[in-house]
């Protein structure tokens, strides 16, 4: 037996993978990683794979980062944890006035907590939470978009909108408003972006008219909606939002744990619309892929509605036992010097051309119905049907086409359906890039091409191992 095949077998025996069908397993390879170094993972076998998602979307400077894993292995030998309650650190005090000065004016409060998951709970449970302290406790619901997506936890899911993740448990799930999202997809004919996302905006405005009195906040995705396959909308329809927000005194949450740090071509997606959310909930590439970390930021207005004495029972009672863990706060800070002392929003501009520029070939393709980019995101939509972008049925899965060749060639992409996308880490250079596009126009010609079940794929030779 092999190496990988062994610790395979062993995996398989023990484990339970997160958003896996575990029969899947019984054709298709877990691929056991030996190492990371760079923009490359490496299995037992010494095969080498090109991580062109950042390991779901969190490693943005590559593995085995010099700088970060520096600050790591110093922080591990001063301090490695130590509760936050009654307790602070040096790490987590220079991460918060750090977050605080590069995010927006006016969020100048971090709540921090393990992942994202916990930092939508906590978004919705402040908003709810500071209305009550306002004696409005009427403000009970959220709106969110269609397609949306806030993580796996009950409550988040609530707020989700991906039936894939969500049908299931719809008996435990609140109800909250859904309204139409302005992904631009879905746009007609010679209407533009812009166009499209402020005609849609209308619904939202609605809605804000008739239920604002029961509305504690309105949560978004902005830019993107990541895990509802990479739609993307105009910028206008976040400022419409806030100043509708504003007008109806409803609070306004933005979801950057996907898009923030740099992913949308700006360092925070609300910075595109010029606007500041009351609510901005970070992870994903806030330690760089190290180590799991969430931030929710909001204003010194909002504190101060939880600010009394103990006995009115105002506070904000809530907590997880890693919060603001001093190794991942390292990680952050290491993150944070690296986005300073390279100059990377500016210098990813030639990688989002480079992107751009390798990708628009695709756009020719008679089974893809659109490639969009918003920064450092791209996203190649594949179709049964070019003219009228019938998708191709779900059952047919094939983004696993894609994802079975793109790893027999080294590359590890993770297509969302019939969605194949690219969110680098920011180290990639352009003939990585060249490569990991031609990959992926092999693997989308070769999907389009068969509806083949997926068990029937001669490429799986490719990543067994010679016995
Ligand atoms: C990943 C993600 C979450 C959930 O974060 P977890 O750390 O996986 O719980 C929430 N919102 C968005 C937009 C995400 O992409």
């Amino acid at each position: 037996m092999t190496i990988n095949n062994d610790w395979m077998q062993r995996d398989l025996a023990v484990l339970w993978h997160p958003c896996t069908q575990m029969k899947d397993h019984e054709n298709l390879p877990i691929i056991p990683v030996k190492s990371g170094q760079g923009i490359y993972l490496e299995d037992f076998a010494g095969k080498r794979y090109l991580d062109a998602i950042s390991s779901w979307w969190v490693n943005i400077f590559g593995h085995a980062n010099p700088r970060i894993n520096a600050r790591i292995k110093a922080q591990v030998d001063e301090l490695e944890h130590v509760i936050m309650a009654g307790f602070t650190h040096q790490p987590i005090i220079e991460l918060a006035e750090q977050l605080v000065a590069i995010t927006p004016q006016g969020l100048d409060r971090c709540f921090f907590a393990d992942n994202g998951s916990s930092c939508i709970e906590i978004a919705l449970k402040m908003s709810f939470h500071y209305w009550l302290n306002k004696g409005q406790s009427r403000k009970k619901r959220f709106i969110t978009l269609t397609n949306s997506y806030h993580g796996e936890t009950v409550a988040a899911m609530s707020v989700g909108d991906v039936a894939l993740f969500t049908e299931t448990y719809k008996a435990l799930l609140f109800d909250a408003i859904k309204v139409t999202s302005p992904d631009c997809y879905l746009r007609e004919e010679g209407i533009s972006e812009e166009q499209h996302s402020l005609k849609v905006f209308t619904e939202m405005e609605q809605v804000l008219a008739k239920h604002h009195h029961e509305v504690a906040a309105v949560i978004v995705e902005p830019l993107v909606q990541c895990a509802g396959g990479m739609r993307m909308y105009h910028p206008i329809y976040l400022q419409k939002l806030r100043s509708a927000c504003d007008y109806y005194n409803v609070q306004l949450i933005f979801d950057e744990i996907a898009v923030g740090f740099g992913r949308t071509g700006t360092m925070f997606a609300c910075e595109q619309a010029a606007i500041t959310p009351d609510y901005l909930c970070l992870s994903k590439a806030l330690t760089g892929g190290y180590l799991p970390m969430s931030v929710c930021l909001t204003s010194n207005t909002i504190y101060q509605a939880f600010y009394d004495d103990y006995q009115t029972l105002k506070a904000f009672l809530h907590s997880h036992s890693y919060t603001g863990n001093p190794l991942a706060s390292a990680a952050a800070l290491a993150t944070l010097s690296i986005f300073k002392e390279d100059h990377v929003i500016d210098n990813n501009k030639k990688l989002i051309n480079c992107l751009a520029k390798a990708a628009a070939p695709l756009k020719e393709h008679p089974h893809v119905g659109e490639v969009r980019q918003t920064g450092m995101v791209l996203a190649v939509e594949m179709v049964a049907d070019k003219a009228t972008k019938k998708p191709f049925a779900w059952q047919e899965r094939r983004g696993l086409q894609v994802f079975k060749y793109a790893l027999s060639k080294g590359v590890l992409l993770r297509p969302i359906g019939n969605v194949v996308y690219f969110m680098p880490p920011y180290i990639i250079t352009p003939e990585q890039i060249a490569y990991i596009i031609q990959v992926a126009s092999e693997g989308i010609e070769l999907a389009t091409h068969s509806a083949a079940s997926f068990i029937n794929n001669a490429s799986l030779a490719n990543f067994k191992d010679p016995a």
